[in-house]
């Protein structure tokens, strides 16, 4: 599984952060320069967030910590450009607490807690700033602080929960649109040969049809029957009977072409549309169909194979659906009739 801290939506925070540095830098580098104030500690600043620029770039795994220390670093040379302001510059150690709870990580702001704690605890233990400072404010101060954290951590929970219910709302989605699939296929799908089922198959050729009134394009019908198949199951069972009608099945999956349709019709019967290509060529693929399923050894039934008959009719245009499939059928009525395993165009 992927760190939190590497995810784009992370990297995305720490971009934000960057910005917000460099808006702050800008701002108070402007000022300096126009009381013509720039110090070391200035260079030093504008020196750490074009060094978290360059993390960012070439290390952005680092960024994230690299953030949070360098706002400490930060805060610390602020403190150090204001020493006359005890009271702003205490303040100022708030920035890395706000800083962390844009992680939304707990360990963050623990650590920038006790880090603004112990500059605090440092400083007014200092003569310098004791002498400066009354006890009130130092209250105050700490007060703030400790509402700063506090707000802190119920911020944390609060968004890490959010960030839990959008996840567990984004994985319901996911579930529902894989049963959704799932279903789809299961309403569409033939179980036993994988092909398109009987609905499907009306549903595809109503929509042929219809789309040949605006825009006439070439297309042949043809309906499969395996020859004597009450015999295979009869001889060898209907287990044996199945696996024959997988067969035939992925025998005319291997023939036909992008631009044709399968479905099984029902029973022992299987329906082919070939579209986008003259008759003769669809009647070469439907007799490779029919040469494959007859030369294709079923071991179960020692080996021999099945044959089907084949009717074919080719979409002249104007014609009715039902009138289409009757065509079809007949034909495949005249290859039963006349001596099976073979294709009778009408
Ligand atoms: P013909 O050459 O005239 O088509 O003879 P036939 O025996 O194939 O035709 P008939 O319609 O008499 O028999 C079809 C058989 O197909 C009857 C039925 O048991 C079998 N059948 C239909 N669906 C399935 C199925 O899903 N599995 C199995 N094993 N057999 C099936
Ligand atoms: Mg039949
Ligand atoms: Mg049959």
């Amino acid at each position: 599984m992927l760190n939190p801290s590497h995810t784009p939506r992370q990297l995305n925070w720490n971009r934000v952060l960057l910005n917000a540095f460099w808006i702050g830098l800008l701002v108070h580098t402007s000022s300096r320069m126009f009381n013509s104030l720039i110090l070391l500690p200035d260079l030093i600043i504008l020196g750490v967030v074009i060094l978290l620029e360059g993390i960012h770039k070439w290390r952005p795994k680092l960024c994230e910590v690299s953030i949070m220390v360098g706002s400490y670093v930060i805060s610390l040379f602020i403190t150090i450009l204001i020493p006359s302001n005890i009271q702003a510059s205490l303040l100022i150690m708030l920035f890395p607490l706000l800083v962390s709870m844009i992680y939304l990580k707990n360990s963050y702001l623990i650590a920038s807690t006790a880090f603004s704690l112990f500059y605090m605890i440092v400083q007014l233990s200092l003569p310098s700033v004791h002498n400066h400072i009354v006890w009130s404010e130092s209250i105050l101060i700490s007060i703030i602080f400790a509402a700063t954290a506090l707000t802190g951590f119920a911020v944390i929970r609060r968004g890490q929960d959010l960030i839990r219910s959008l996840e567990n709302s984004e994985k319901s989605e996911q579930d529902l649109r894989i049963q959704n699939i799932i279903m789809d296929r299961l309403s569409k799908i033939d179980a036993l040969t994988d092909l398109y089922n009987h609905k499907t198959f009306h549903e595809y050729f109503s929509w042929l049809i219809d789309h040949q009134q605006s825009n006439r394009f070439l297309m042949q019908l043809a309906i499969l029957d395996i020859d004597n198949f009450k015999k295979v199951n009869d001889t060898y069972g209907h287990g044996v009977g199945d696996i024959a009608l997988r067969q035939v099945a992925a025998t005319v999956l291997e023939h036909i072409g992008a631009d044709d349709f399968a479905a099984r019709y029902g029973g022992e019967e299987f329906v082919i549309i070939l579209t986008a290509k003259p008759l003769e060529a669809s009647y070469e693929i439907i007799e490779r169909v029919r040469k494959g399923i007859a030369n294709l050894p079923i071991p179960e039934m020692e080996g021999k194979s099945v044959t089907v008959s084949i009717g074919m009719h080719d979409f002249q245009g104007a014609e009715s659906k039902n009138h289409v499939f009757q065509k079809a059928d007949d034909a495949l009525y005249e290859a039963k009739k006349t001596g099976k395993n073979k294709t009778v165009i009408l």
